[in-house]
């Protein structure tokens, strides 16, 4: 299937694409318990049009298109505000939190060229509850990581980041909230670790930055955490999670202006038009923007506090059946609406698997470290409604995933890496898959046994299994 030879019509484009839709998860149905970031119809629609009505305005070129300027300064001065900058902070509106997170990190090595010359190696130090985009950031840019681990509660272990930071580092980090456990880790100890050795100390408040001072708010406690901080010099905050904005939303803030300026990039050396970019994308599309800044002003702060209020109380009563079921545990006591949920006595893949068959999407997390494997819940303000549903459901997938096979295939795993060096051979992958009858070009419709396969395998080999499966499965012809 190419380019038609003639153009459809109207009718036959938007057909085909509810076409291409029409295996989705359904995600209005409050099932979905990841990934979509739902405040209701209203605000859908005001952010959907005021994303429109930006749509083709070009954030490149500030001097052409002003609006682009006074809107992103209106953003981020919004979050500078709710995330506690200080007098003279400055920062961007971004893509996505990957996309603030690698412009921190850049920052923090072009900050270490200007001002450190005897770093010659720059490493930064993170704890591996830190989000995946930080090494994947390092890898891009070739820093070095020193991932330390965690305690029982999954918070960063600061004197474990001492212990690896040295005369090379160049950034600490710390999130407010992790992702996978929905904890805010000691900021302040981290930040004042940073300050004690000169090194720069990003927040990574991509998921948990907006609603914590809402949940402060309301009544959890939250320890300090922002740009408030001392120490802190860079803190990213999605907008497109809580904020409610569509996706291509975030942004960054630094401490100062001096510091910013290592974000920014300027060249002058080719034969076209002036280029000088503050964020990794060049031409964008103001539609992103635009809808931030109407998702912020529609919703306003009573309405941010209302919908946090609605995800403060489903969580605590998620948390609250969880504690009680007698398959079901805890990771940690989460910060916000983040849930990880283990289980000792069935397989939380198959868990997951059957509740997708109920119409439920919840997301499987593989174990790592001292954290098990798990199933995580982000809990949307429609959820209320849905928690006696989703455990009804929940004690039914469980009978279900009792009668179901597990734990043959970390010892069929264990056999094919046996021999070898450790590594996959590039059948390795869809050998693997086929012993447990799975064709590799297509999504299969039970996840647990190659979520299983990778739980069982060294972490290095789980990437090496994953770019291989993504690689055949984005090459495969639909026709
Ligand atoms: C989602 C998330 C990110 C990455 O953000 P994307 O928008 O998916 O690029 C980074 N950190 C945390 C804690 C997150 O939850």
């Amino acid at each position: 299937m190419g380019i038609p030879s003639r153009g459809l019509s109207r009718d036959e484009v938007f057909a085909g694409l509810e076409h291409f839709r029409s295996g989705d998860v359904g995600w209005r149905s409050g099932r979905m318990w990841a990934y979509v970031y739902d405040a209701g119809n209203e605000v859908e629609d005001v952010t959907k049009d005021a994303y429109a009505s930006f749509l083709t305005e070009n954030g490149l070129d500030p001097t052409v298109f002003p609006s682009t300027l006074l809107l992103e300064n209106a953003v981020v001065g919004a979050m500078a505000r709710h995330l506690n900058a200080p007098e003279g902070a400055a920062g961007s509106f971004t893509s996505g939190g990957t996309e603030s997170v690698m412009l921190a990190v850049k920052t923090a090595r072009d900050h270490a060229r200007a001002t450190r010359p005897e770093v010659t190696r720059p490493n930064i130090v993170l704890p591996d509850t830190a989000h995946a985009c930080f090494q994947k950031a390092a890898y891009y840019m070739d820093l070095e990581t020193r991932i330390t681990p965690v305690d029982d509660g999954y918070r960063a272990d600061v004197d474990a980041m001492a212990a690896a930071t040295d005369d090379q580092t160049i950034l600490l980090v710390g999130s407010a909230v992790s992702y996978a456990h929905g904890v805010v880790d000691p900021i302040e100890r981290i930040a004042g670790l940073a300050r004690e050795r000169g090194v720069l100390c990003h927040v990574d408040g991509c998921i948990g930055g907006f609603v914590l001072p809402y949940f402060r708010r309301l009544g959890a406690e939250i320890p300090p955490f922002d740009l408030s901080v001392p120490g802190v010099t860079s803190i990213s905050c999605d907008l497109h999670k809580y904020a409610f904005a569509p996706k291509g939303a975030s942004v960054v803030l630094y401490s100062s202006r001096e510091l910013r300026k290592h974000q920014i990039y300027a060249c002058s050396t080719w034969s076209g038009y002036t280029i000088i970019n503050n964020t990794i994308q060049s031409t964008k599309s103001a539609g992103p923007l635009a809808a931030a800044w109407a998702a912020l002003n529609f919703i306003g702060d009573d309405g941010y506090l209302a919908l946090c209020r609605r995800m403060y109380e489903a969580t605590r009563q998620v948390c609250e059946r969880v504690r009680r079921h007698p398959d079901l545990f805890l990771l940690a006591e989460p910060d916000t609406n983040l849930v990880a949920v283990g289980s000792n006595t069935v397989d939380v893949f198959h868990v997951v698997d059957e509740m997708k068959l109920r119409g439920w999407f919840i997301q499987p997390q593989l174990g790592y470290a001292n954290s098990p494997k798990n199933f995580h819940l982000s809990v949307n303000p429609k959820a209320e409604r849905w928690v006696d549903d989703l455990f009804a459901d929940l004690d039914v997938a469980i009978e279900a995933a009792r009668e179901l096979p597990s734990g043959n295939l970390a010892s069929l795993v264990e056999g094919m890496l046996a021999g070898g060096d450790g590594e996959l051979s590039p059948d390795g992958f869809d050998q693997m898959l086929g012993a447990v009858g799975i064709d590799g070009v297509e999504l299969p419709e039970r996840m647990a046994p190659i979520n299983e396969i990778l739980d069982s395998l060294p972490p290095k080999v789980r990437e090496q299994m994953l770019v291989d499966f993504v690689n055949q499965l984005y090459l495969h012809d639909p026709e």
